[in-house]
């Protein structure tokens, strides 16, 4: 069997949707299709919830908005179907009832009970399209099955009892073609959790791994993996081929086309990972597989951006390495922040970390009595993995570089902001 995922971008109006179908029936292997919410709903949902939270009635015309849009997508894909667009208004219904009450006050919590309702809607019309094209889709609300831990926004899976749940329920003994859910799951309570945002690579990979999928396919408005984002570098280059190993690197310094966490159980179990254009279905995109594949010799260019710099100074003018940064590193790991570059020299440790002000400072306040701080602001993180002095030349001439770091495979630099 095979995992496609589709995201966001891919299903944004009914033609998007037409054009999975297209992509979908034209697939003669057992399918499992993954969905993300239409288009923007995930940002559009994050705003009614912030309005909801803060008790703005603007929350009701925000998600009139939002059913608007799908209702229309419903229209124009089953004009007919009462049944079926009747579906989506009671969906809609059952979260304007969840809103009539008043918020808990775990916002986390919150955010993932209103804000999974994007994948359920999307879901639901794809695979009545698909259906009304005279596919035989089963529809799977991935939340019960897919079990997580309670860490809501940002949840773990479960492994054992999501393995056994999701074994049973994609058996494939009557049909070849499972439609569900990105990004979302639940705790054993039935409380429903979500995995981050983007995080719908990350189920399909989690479904693979434990369905031992011969593949995953990704298909997305790119044609696959280029080796610079060609918006900032417009003669970027299609990769044919990226070892595991590759992949990682480049999402870990800041690569956008698949989400970080989606190439682990895809390695552990040496299922490829199909990039691929739903644009140009046709042509082959990208295959992320095991880590003997050939070396494609082209640098490759990463840019991280959004970041600050903060050097830490212990003020005894003690070693920075041994305990204080095992101390550090705790403190890092407790604000929730993700250190992307670390350099340490005796007495100060340079880290480069995602701009996320409200955390920096609450994480600087707990440093505060034994280090003293310096921030860099608006610099960004510029990585080229299989470097060359041209490539180094390209992309740091003329730069203000406040960090350099250099291994054989990758250098990376701190660059202020241009
Ligand atoms: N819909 C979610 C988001 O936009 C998950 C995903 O698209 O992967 O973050
Ligand atoms: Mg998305």
């Amino acid at each position: 069997m095979i995992v496609y995922k589709f995201g966001g971008a891919s299903v944004k109006d009914a033609d998007g949707i037409r054009n999975l179908a297209k992509i979908v029936s034209g697939e003669k292997e057992k399918l499992v299709v993954v969905v993300s919410a239409f288009g923007k709903t995930t940002n559009a949902l994050e705003r009614v919830l912030k309005a909801w939270v803060r008790g703005d009635k603007e929350y009701i015309t925000m998600l009139d908005d939002i059913y608007g849009s799908h209702r229309r997508v419903a229209e124009e894909l089953f004009p007919s179907d009462n049944a079926g667009k009747s579906k989506i208004d009671v969906l809609f219904a059952r979260l304007e009832e969840y809103l009539s009450r008043p918020a808990e006050p775990d916002y986390d919590y919150e955010y993932d009970q209103i804000v999974s309702y994007g994948e359920i809607w999307s879901t639901v019309i794809v695979a009545r399209f698909l259906e009304n094209c005279g596919l035989n889709p089963r529809w799977i609300d991935i939340r019960g099955n897919l079990i997580t831990d309670d860490r809501f926004r940002d949840a773990d899976i479960l492994w054992n009892e999501s393995s056994s749940r999701i074994k049973s329920v994609f058996s494939f003994n009557d049909t070849n073609l499972y439609v569900t859910q990105g990004f979302i799951g639940s705790t054993i309570a039935g409380q429903t959790t979500t995995l981050g945002r983007e995080g719908s690579d990350y189920t399909a990979a989690l479904l693979a791994n434990i369905l031992d999928a011969e593949k995953v396919v990704v298909w997305k408005d790119v044609p696959g993996l280029l080796n610079a984002d060609p918006k900032w570098l417009p003669d970027a280059l299609l990769l044919d081929e990226v070892s595991y190993r590759e992949a990682v690197e480049m999402t870990f310094s800041g690569a956008k086309v698949i989400h970080p966490k989606t190439i682990k159980p895809l390695h552990n179990k040496n299922i490829p990972l199909h990039v691929r254009s739903f644009i140009a279905p046709e042509e082959k995109g990208t295959i992320v597989k095991s880590d003997n594949v050939l070396k494609h010799g082209l640098p490759v260019f990463i840019k991280k951006e959004n970041q600050i710099m903060v050097s830490l100074i212990p003020r005894d003018f003690s070693f920075a390495m041994g305990e204080n940064l095992s101390r550090i590193f705790y403190l890092f790991i407790r604000h929730g922040i993700k250190v992307n570059i670390v350099e340490a020299s005796a007495v100060s440790i340079d880290v480069c970390i995602d701009d996320d002000r409200m955390k920096v400072e609450s994480l600087i306040k707990d440093l505060a009595t034994e280090f003293s701080t310096i921030y860099n602001e608006n610099v960004e993180m510029l990585s080229i993995r299989h470097y060359t002095p041209e490539a180094i030349e390209r992309i740091t001439h003329g730069r203000e570089i406040l960090l350099e770091q250099k291994t054989r495979s990758t250098v990376r630099y701190v660059a202020k902001k241009v």
